[in-house]
């Protein structure tokens, strides 16, 4: 099945832009996804096609209208009944590879790219539209938001991947960071390959994988850890019960 990606833009332009090369553009090419950019403006109802006004209660900059995003995300909801909304924005949930995971086995997406100071806050209730961020940061424009997070999506669909256990095995994918990686040459201006990885004992290397998975996300990812560890003592104590209760 085709996952169906629209995205509602001012700027339909940039699209696919970086989706078009390398593993999603060939996807792209086959099919694997389709691309539907679609221009806001098109949904403008007065004669200068206006999408946007000043701000309520005043104030620098301007806010997209209402009605004409409601026009543009029903003319995609048209073409793709129950696919979810999403709206990029930095007011959102911070996305996850977990929710990236459920959108990835869906029927697709329809994004909402933002410009100028973003969206009239009516649209999300009114079209149960799912607002997302992509990190702590401010960007000018949802597009480069919706290029992440299509390309997060797009890396999942089945054949996309070469080999299907590169991606189990990625930064996120169990909780934890990935570990590190080396390659040839062996050594490089004074610095080599840890040993154990070069040492062809496979028991070895999956331990010490596991530990500097785990160094590494306690150390530089605190949040995550904490997570991590709290999930394994709920499922320790969820097994726990389940023994009780035979
Ligand atoms: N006034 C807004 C920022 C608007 S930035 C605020 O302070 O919250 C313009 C547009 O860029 C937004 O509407 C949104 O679509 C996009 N954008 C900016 N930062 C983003 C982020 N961290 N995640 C997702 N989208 C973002």
């Amino acid at each position: 099945m085709t996952f169906a990606a629209t995205v509602l833009t001012l700027y339909p332009e940039m699209f696919p832009g970086p989706l078009g090369v390398s593993l999603a553009g060939r996807a792209l090419r086959e099919g694997t996804w389709a691309l539907d950019a679609v221009q806001i403006r098109d949904f403008a109802i007065d004669k200068h096609r206006t999408v946007d006004d000043t701000p309520a209660g005043g104030g620098a900059g301007m806010v997209l209208r209402v009605d004409v995003l409601a026009a543009a995300v029903d003319h995609a909801l048209a073409a793709h009944p129950g696919c979810p909304v999403l709206a990029m924005t930095p007011r959102g949930k911070p996305l996850t590879q977990d929710r990236v995971r459920e959108l990835a086995a869906g029927p697709g997406v329809i994004v909402l790219c933002g410009r100028f100071e973003g969206f009239d806050e009516r649209i999300f209730a009114g079209r149960q539209v799912e607002e997302v961020s992509v990190g702590d940061i401010v960007l000018s424009g949802g597009e480069c938001a919706a290029l992440m997070l299509l390309d997060a999506c797009i890396r999942l669909l089945p054949g996309v991947m070469g080999a299907p256990s590169s991606g189990q095995e990625e930064s996120f994918e169990n909780g934890l960071l990935e570990y590190p990686h080396y390659t040839r040459p062996v050594e490089w201006e004074g610095r080599t390959i840890p040993e154990v990885l070069r040492s062809g004992d496979h028991a070895k290397i999956a331990e010490w994988r596991k530990r500097r998975s785990e160094d590494d996300t306690r150390s530089r990812r605190p949040d995550l850890w904490e997570r991590h560890v709290g999930a394994r003592v709920q499922s320790a104590s969820g097994a726990q019960r389940e023994v009780q209760d035979d």
